[in-house]
């Protein structure tokens, strides 16, 4: 594997200014596997400046000509979808075969928000005079700068990014430290694409660094963030000073309700799939599990049957395990000290709860997959956001008494309920404080549908024609035609 990798800016690949490097490491073996330049404030004032210079240009292009490059690039990044995906893998841990679906997902979506290039609408309102005209047009924001998480570094920046393209917009990119590799080699494939110079630059390096130069520099007039709440709050509060648009797509705490008329079997398949893919490490990862007594039994000795049966490993060596390692040893203790605090007031383990055993997981962040029961609301895992691989059941009485459950927590992000009664999933639907509310399945979030999150799970919109509206402007132009 290529171990050096550079940053994008204007057009050119290069280092920090500082000559600086930090390293990225494989999850599955804790082996070093690249250098990434460690971008400083100079470089990312380099990056502003470029997509700045060629702003009114890119902006200026019919939309249909914007997505040509698109659709290039998309197609480009389906023909390196095997190398993408396999330092994918190496850097984040997920199985190769997620590692693939991850990578034709942000193509699928670049291909999406080319097609929206039609659709940029805006409205004719009628005046109250014959004389005049009321246009409404849409233009783009200016330069955005793209803030990704570790977990999805790919598919979660190229849903900003390919958004904002289509609009008009050119932008900077931000990928996690944990994770640049992907998205730097995904980043070729638009230049490949031949994009114009300046309009896609990328800048590796600390979020405290980087990060924070994008957010504080006015050249930036757009921060599009997915990421943990508390960084979000933090990115809030600084981009206030320049009034700058904000996306934020942060955390969660997503409930599974499981009615007592629910088809156990696939509650339970799609209920072991949301807790435990990608180690639990998603925004919309099952945290809480409530079940209707009148099932409960049943349910539980199904899941715990179910979790068991997964398979973990180095997902590079193996492609067909469910689960890989998690992200660092630091978000593997912080599972643990969430199973410990759950089990010092009164939780049982069903299964997991610790690392797996054997040769092949010495050197990994590997865990099992752990369900837990006589669980409550006075335990960290029911109210704060693990981001691991546990799935904690309890067991209810009532339906009213579960939205309360279910509404008990800072965030808003999905919601997930199985049942057969169609007045009763929308009763329930309507009453959930959350952004996203699956009915009998686990879908989460994909291209076509809108997803974001109320109360702390997040401001604004990612996906469908309502992620587009994010990147856009609204101006209205009065026309007095005089007659
Ligand atoms: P994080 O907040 O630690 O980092 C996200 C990005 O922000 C990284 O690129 C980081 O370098 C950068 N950053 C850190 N501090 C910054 C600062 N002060 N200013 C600007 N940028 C800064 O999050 P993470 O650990 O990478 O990702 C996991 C979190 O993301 C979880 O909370 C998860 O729920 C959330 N997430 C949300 C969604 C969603 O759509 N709602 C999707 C995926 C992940």
């Amino acid at each position: 594997m290529q171990n050096k990798f550079c940053m994008l800016i204007d057009g050119k690949w290069v280092e920090a200014e500082s000559e600086e490097n930090f390293e990225v490491i494989n999850p599955a073996t804790s082996k070093v596997i690249a250098k990434v330049p460690a971008g400083g404030r100079e470089d990312v004032r380099k990056a502003l400046k470029a997509a700045e210079r060629v702003f009114k240009e890119w902006g200026n292009l019919p939309p249909v000509q914007r997505a040509k490059f698109m659709h290039k690039a998309a197609n480009s990044i389906r023909k390196h979808e095997e190398e993408i995906s396999r330092l994918l893998t190496q850097e984040q841990g997920k199985p190769l075969l997620e590692a693939r679906g991850e990578i034709r997902g942000a193509a699928d979506a670049i291909d999406y928000y080319a097609e929206e290039a039609h659709r940029i609408l805006g409205e004719v309102i009628p005046t109250n005079s014959a004389k005049q005209h009321s246009l409404v047009i849409k233009q783009p924001i200016g330069v955005v700068a793209a803030i990704g998480p570790w977990n999805y570094p790919v598919s979660l920046l190229i849903w900003k990014l390919a958004p904002a393209l289509i609009a008009g917009c050119t932008v900077v990119a931000k990928p996690a430290s944990y994770t640049p590799l992907s998205a730097i080699r995904t980043f070729e494939c638009f230049v490949e694409a031949g994009i114009p110079v300046g309009v896609l630059n990328l800048v590796t390096g600390p979020g405290s660094i980087v990060g924070d130069e994008l957010v504080k520099n006015p050249a930036a007039k757009k921060i599009a963030f997915t990421g943990e709440t508390h960084t979000g709050k933090e990115i809030m509060s600084k981009a206030g000073t320049n009034l700058k648009r904000l996306s934020l797509e942060l955390g969660g705490s997503c409930p599974l309700i499981v009615c007592e008329d629910a088809d156990l079997e696939s509650a339970v398949k799609g209920g072991v799939y949301r807790s435990f893919r990608n180690m639990g490490q998603v925004c919309n990862s099952i945290n809480r599990i409530y079940v209707d007594k009148a099932v409960a039994s049943r349910f539980i000795e199904m899941f715990v049957e179910e979790t068991k049966r997964l398979k973990i490993g180095n997902g590079l060596k193996e492609p067909e395990v469910d689960l890989g390692p998690m992200i660092t040893d630091e978000q593997r203790k912080h599972t643990e000290e969430h199973i410990k605090d759950a089990i010092s007031k009164g939780a049982r383990v069903l299964c997991g709860g610790k690392e797996p055993e054997g040769e092949k997981f010495k050197r990994g962040f590997f865990f099992e997959p752990t369900v837990l029961t006589e669980v409550n609301h006075a335990m960290l895992i029911m109210q704060e956001e693990t981001f691991g691989p546990v799935a904690p059941i309890m067991v209810v009485n009532d339906m009213e008494e579960v939205v309360k459950l279910a509404n008990d927590t800072r965030y808003g992000l999905v919601s997930y309920v199985y049942t057969k009664d169609l007045k009763r999933a929308i009763s329930i639907a309507e009453s959930l404080e959350c952004g996203t509310v699956d009915i009998n399945n686990v879908s989460g979030g994909e291209v076509p549908y809108p997803y974001g999150g109320w109360k702390e799970s997040g401001l604004g919109l990612e996906l469908s024609h309502y992620g587009l509206e994010e990147y856009l402007e609204v101006k209205h132009i009065r026309v007095d035609i005089g007659r």
